[in-house]
């Protein structure tokens, strides 16, 4: 496994195969790939027992090329410098793949979330925020954490009622953070984002004929065998909206073990199972996989491993058997394997497009906190209105009736989840065939990832020459 090499690195490899393509000056190349500013801070948490803990945090800034900064905050034992570097790097890509217009950022919390109380992670969450401000590293013009691994909207909750607690007058204060809940500043659709973007990334990506031709599967999402890694935020809606569109979930790897069924396990059931027994394992007309990671190389059409980085690596890519490798999670495909598995015509959909499904929704949760109104309230009853006299003027025209029901079908007016909906799909469906096309120019070299990252280091070295520093 290349754990040897660190997550960081890892990126610039990445980076540095595609910048080859670029034809960008070395200097410009270098500060691209810097992480721009890393703050680490340490602050004692009083547990609930009365005792102290010391409690270490991060945040990094990758890239101000664009303001605010954006990406989440991770909540996990493991959280280390160079993680939060390599993931403040990655949603720098991310976004400039996307068209979102941010710089990238990641936080990071030492902690294993479920083992505090609600009111310990509180303290650790708003002790964090004033961290964060005393520094100058949150606000809704210079850096907007949200959500990651091991934090949700009530993290973001208590960050954002932080935040407004010390900038009292500051009109846009809700924009400091994303993911907040819907009555707090919140927008419609932001929980189950980055899964359905995943989800429409991977439809897309199915859907064209000759990419499908060369891995020997057909096109459409209609029978393929899924396997998905990690049932948390991501996992989980990536999985509920294949099953909806006809895609048959096959395996579940979770922390305990992994369950495997060739035809089919019913995912609300597996939910159910888990939520009643504690565990994914012994799920009725499942197979029982000894450890969680050999569920990575079962026999199936799409692998998504929706968990943490570096589960696939140069050990274990040869016995990958998925003709689709759907990275949901930030880099859990290490270099090495990406190499080995374009070698044996694996597709890797690339994290720096696939999950940019949670920092879209974000970016527009952003302009709905700066503009101060819920998109489609200003048209929602006029396009409806609008529609009801086109309605009419076709029944008129035809001698048919339309019923209660197709009126109100056919006349509805997109309210905010309409809306957050269709911008993630047409900003997923565009950023697929912006990198696809790339990637056929490129020829035989480069695989999505590596056109992804052009495409990503074209548009912020745009940026930067456009500022007059590298010509
Ligand atoms: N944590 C998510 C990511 O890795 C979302 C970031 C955001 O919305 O800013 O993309």
């Amino acid at each position: 496994m290349s754990g040897r090499i660190s997550f960081f690195a890892q990126v610039n490899r990445n980076f540095d195969k595609a910048a080859a393509f670029t034809g960008l000056g070395r200097d410009l190349l270098r500060q691209i790939k810097q992480c721009n500013c890393v703050y680490q801070v340490v602050f004692p948490l009083k547990r609930d027992d009365g005792s102290i803990e010391v409690i270490r945090a991060y945040r990094a800034e990758h890239s101000q090329h664009k303001l605010p900064t954006k990406g989440g905050i991770r909540y996990a034992p493991n959280v280390n410098e160079d993680e939060v570097k390599a993931l403040s790097a990655l949603m720098t890509y991310k976004c400039a793949v996307v068209d979102v217009p941010f710089g990238g950022a990641k936080g990071g919390i030492k902690i294993n979330p479920w083992k505090y109380s609600e009111a310990e992670l509180e303290r650790v969450t708003r002790r964090y925020t004033v961290e964060l401000i005393r520094k100058n590293f949150i606000g809704p013009g210079i850096d907007v954490p949200a959500p990651d691994f091991g934090s949700g909207a009530r993290e973001m909750s208590w960050i954002a009622d932080t935040y407004m607690m010390m900038s009292t007058g500051e009109l846009d204060a809700m924009g400091c953070v994303t993911g907040k809940p819907v009555a707090q500043g919140g927008i419609r659709g932001r929980t189950e984002a980055t899964g359905l973007g995943v989800f429409y990334g991977i439809r897309e990506a199915c859907s064209q004929p000759e990419d499908m031709k060369q891995i020997g599967l057909d096109p459409g999402m209609e029978g393929k065998r899924v396997v998905v890694q990690g049932l948390g935020n991501v996992g989980y809606h990536a999985a509920r909206f294949i099953q909806d569109a006809g895609g048959v979930l096959v395996g579940f790897a979770e922390y305990e073990g992994a369950i495997y069924s060739y035809k089919g396990l019913d995912l609300e059931a597996v939910m159910n199972h888990r939520k009643e027994t504690g565990s994914i394992l012994d799920f009725p007309g499942a197979k029982n996989l000894p450890n969680s990671s050999d569920a990575l190389e079962l026999d199936c059409d799409i692998l998504i491993p929706a968990a943490l980085e570096n589960q696939i690596h140069s050990e274990n890519a040869p016995r990958i058997k998925a003709k689709v490798i759907a990275e949901a999670a930030n880099g859990p495909v290490t270099s090495d394997a990406s190499e080995l598995l374009k070698e044996r015509g694996v597709l890797v959909i690339p994290d720096n497009f696939l999950n940019a499904g949670g920092v879209i929704v974000s970016y527009f949760e952003w302009i709905k906190n700066l503009s101060h109104v819920r998109f489609g309230r200003m048209g929602r009853r006029f396009d409806q209105q609008a529609y009801q006299r086109l309605l009419k003027g076709v029944e008129q025209a035809t001698n048919h009736s339309f019923s209660e029901a197709e009126y109100t079908e056919l006349a509805r007016g997109a309210d905010e989840l309409d809306l957050v909906r269709s911008g993630l799909e047409d900003t997923m469906v565009t950023a697929y065939h912006s990198i696809r096309e790339i990637k056929l120019q490129k020829g035989e070299k480069a695989d999505l990832r590596t056109a992804a990252f052009v495409d990503a280091i074209t548009k912020v070295a745009l940026c930067y020459q456009e500022l007059g520093i590298f010509p």
